[in-house]
């Protein structure tokens, strides 16, 4: 039976192609190949004896996904993608261009089961979890469009051999939901004869999962997290994300707390200020007391519009206020005004209306 080649980590190619009699040398390239050429088929290189082409083209398929559409932001030269899955369902992924760095939103899952309120994604359930070959193809085929598309990096004054740089899990899905796959995609983002990302690059975003924390911090301790808070009272918090009356915001807070690595490099907090709903000084005030001495840095993320939601963002004079009053505690703390806002690819709006 033939499986994706982008489901194997280069150890366990190693391991495989071993079994099968081909040299660790080879498995080796073939990884390099897949990663860093954008080659779908490796095995099909020159340099490669025939009898160990041979087995790999019988044994693996290259990428099971593909792109459908993809849809450009006018503003700030963002694309979001609709990628088709082998069994016809679909996700989104964003990139999105920087000075000096590309970062491309990642999904995990087929939407999402945590259902949180102000977000799109929860809205449609959980599909399925994707597989590691599915979130690293994810990235693989960026690669290949933006080698595909100098004009694009021309646009964004990006320079010519210029690929992914980081990565953030904060596309479709709870990644800490699907562990097993996250982590192994991580292992290839990261291996460096794979994509060779520095870990410190890729962001894990989570609702406040604390199985799949303590299960990925396990396996990648120095991974960053991105902890969902958006509300610092308890009731208020279960309200508009349900995960919470599983995991209380104490149990969440210790937790943060017995994470030497995240406490040393620092944990990115999001918040997302929706009117009325959680954006008074007391809000800010709760949300300082809960993260005293905490090494962390608060994103604010205005509400990205979600359908017909009566949820609304709050005006500019509360969101400031609210910033301040954080401001004033002396945590760092920015406003973060999501990308690919005219594209329906910002924080909370990914979703495919057909699943
Ligand atoms: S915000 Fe994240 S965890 Fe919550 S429903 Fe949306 S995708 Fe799922």
């Amino acid at each position: 039976m033939t499986q994706s080649f982008f489901d194997f980590s280069r150890l366990e190619l190693e391991e495989t192609c071993k079994d099968s009699g081909i040299p660790k040398m080879h498995a080796q390239n073939l990884f390099r190949a897949a990663y860093k050429d954008s080659n779908p088929a490796p095995w099909s290189r020159e340099g490669l004896p025939k009898k160990y082409a041979k087995y790999c083209a019988e044994k693996f398929v290259g990428p099971n996904l593909r792109v459908v559409s993809e849809h450009l932001s006018q503003y700030d030269h963002s694309v979001k993608f609709v990628i088709e899955l082998s069994d016809l369902r679909q996700i989104e992924m964003v990139l999105m261009p920087e000075s000096k760095r590309v970062t491309l939103c990642v999904s995990s899952q087929v939407g999402c089961a945590q259902a949180c309120v102000f977000c799109h994604t929860g809205r449609m359930g959980l599909g399925r979890n994707l597989d590691a070959s599915e979130i690293i193809g994810q990235v693989w085929l960026a690669n290949k469009w933006i080698s595909e598309h100098p004009q694009w990096l021309v646009e964004t004054r990006l320079p010519p051999q210029q690929r992914i740089t980081n990565i953030v899990f904060m596309g479709m899905g709870e990644p800490l939901d699907n562990v097993p796959a996250v982590a192994k995609s991580i292992s290839i983002m990261t291996d460096p004869y794979g994509l060779n990302l520095a870990i410190r690059r890729i962001s894990v975003s989570t609702a406040g999962h604390l199985d799949g924390l303590e299960e990925l911090v396990k396996i990648h301790p120095a991974v960053r997290l991105a902890i969902s808070v958006h509300s610092a009272i308890d009731a208020e918090r279960s309200k508009i994300m349900p995960i919470n009356r599983r995991w209380p915001l104490a149990q969440l807070i210790q937790k943060l707390r017995s994470l030497p690595t995240q406490q040393e490099n620092g944990l990115l907090i999001q918040y997302t200020l929706i009117s009325g709903v959680n954006d008074s000084l007391l809000h800010a005030d709760k949300l300082v007391e809960i993260l005293d001495g905490l090494n962390v840095k608060i994103n604010i993320i205005p509400l990205n519009p979600v359908g017909p939601s009566r949820m609304k963002a709050p005006e500019t004079q509360q969101l400031e206020n609210f910033r301040d009053q954080i401001y004033k505690s002396g945590i760092r703390v920015m406003v973060r005004y999501s990308k690919g806002q005219d594209i329906a690819a910002a924080c909370g709006q990914l979703v495919i209306q057909s699943n």
